[in-house]
C-alpha cells in the first residue's frame, strides 16, 4: 500500500527539484550582460565623442611588422541611445553646407 502523504511529499520534492533546477538555469542563462550601447564600430558609446559623435577608440594594426595604432573611422554613433538622451535628445545647431 502506498502512504498518500508521503506520495505527496515524494511529489513536492521532485516538484521542487525541478522548479530550481529550472530556475537555475533559467538565471544562469539569463546572466545578463548589462545592456551597452554599442556602436556599429564595436565600440561602447563612452568612446565617442558627445559633440562631434566621433569614436576615439584606436585599433592595433601591424604594418609590415611594425604595430601600429590607428584611430577608429567611425565619425558617427550608430549604436542604440542610452534612454536619457531619448528623453532629451540633444540640441544641435542648424548645419549650412
Ligand atoms: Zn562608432
Ligand atoms: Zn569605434
Amino acid at each position: 500500500m502506498f502512504d498518500p502523504i508521503s506520495l505527496i511529499a515524494g511529489g513536492a520534492l521532485v516538484g521542487a527539484g525541478w522548479v530550481a533546477g529550472r530556475f537555475g538555469r533559467r538565471t544562469r542563462a539569463a546572466a545578463p550582460q548589462p545592456s551597452v550601447a554599442r556602436c556599429g564600430c564595436g565600440h561602447d558609446l563612452a568612446m565617442h565623442d558627445r559633440e562631434t559623435r566621433e569614436c576615439h577608440s584606436e585599433f592595433k594594426r601591424k604594418t609590415n611588422g611594425v604595430a601600429t595604432w590607428v584611430r577608429c573611422p567611425c565619425r558617427q554613433y550608430s549604436g542604440p541611445q542610452p534612454l536619457a538622451e531619448f528623453f532629451a535628445p540633444p540640441l544641435l545647431p542648424p548645419q549650412e553646407p
